[in-house]
């Protein structure tokens, strides 16, 4: 059993989930339509990842006797300046996800929710990952500019990365 509070911020944040999983295919369609697939494909592979995330959620609300409460989820913006311009804009996303998993973390420390504290460890982690990786596409698209041939090099790279990976594809096992 958790409390309402919790119940509450959880909603919220699993909100909050479903919404990134709608900005990134946002973004994956952009990129899409400006010819680089590459990068359409890494953007579609994070949406998933979001949904992902947004079911952890979900199982907790029920593994814990929550109520599940899915909240309306947000328009995303349908089209972004350049392609620089869609990695900053995920990053800052990053940055706000960041922010708000650390309130139901402190939420959960307040309240003495130790199981939820537990739980929200693997999204602490996660954040570490997800604000270093789209920090670091935002910077390589800086320095990529006007330079076409580095930015279809990148996107090359995107395209054979599997979900979440910026460096060196692994090969299919
Ligand atoms: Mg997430």
């Amino acid at each position: 059993m958790m409390s309402k509070t919790m119940q509450d911020a959880f909603n919220e944040q699993m909100k909050q989930e479903f919404y990134s999983s709608y900005l990134y295919l946002s973004m994956s369609a952009y990129c899409d339509l400006a010819n680089l697939p590459g990068l359409a494909h890494w953007m579609r592979a994070q949406a998933r990842e979001e949904v992902n995330h947004a079911m952890k959620i979900f199982d907790h609300l029920l593994d814990r006797a929550g109520q599940v409460q899915l909240q309306p989820i947000g328009k995303p913006p349908s089209t972004f300046g350049s392609p620089r311009e869609v990695f900053e804009q995920a990053h800052r996303h990053e940055q706000e996800v960041t922010a708000s998993i650390n309130k139901v973390y402190g939420l959960a420390v307040d309240e003495r929710d130790f199981a939820s504290r537990v739980f929200l460890d693997w999204f602490v982690q996660e954040q570490v990952e997800e604000e270093k990786t789209s920090a670091l596409l935002a910077e390589q698209l800086r320095m990529i500019g006007e330079d076409r041939p580095g930015l279809l090099m990148l996107d090359r790279e995107l395209g054979q990365s599997r979900s979440g990976e910026v460096k060196q594809p692994v090969p299919e096992t």
